[in-house]
């Protein structure tokens, strides 16, 4: 099963789903964020990591189509 990470709201602390049960209650507002470490284990959702590497690698090559060949003049062609 995935690993799930969550942020404490408006603080920089991560714990994942078993630290978060472990430190329970943990006082505050917790927001799933799987995109960071745990800061007890450093524990990652490595799931949603690769499914974001997957769009930003996607993205990259996008942006990287829609730029003009610098050794193409489009006045060359009137
Ligand atoms: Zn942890």
């Amino acid at each position: 099963m995935a690993t799930k990470l969550f942020r404490m709201n408006r603080s920089t602390l991560v714990l994942c789903e078993d630290c978060l049960e472990e430190l329970a209650p943990a006082p505050g507002k917790w927001d799933e964020d799987p995109l960071q470490d745990c800061s007890v284990c450093g524990a990652t959702d490595e799931a949603a990591q690769e499914e974001m590497n997957n769009i930003s690698d996607a993205l990259q090559q996008h942006w990287e189509e829609d730029q003009p060949d610098p050794n193409e003049n489009p006045q060359d062609y009137k």
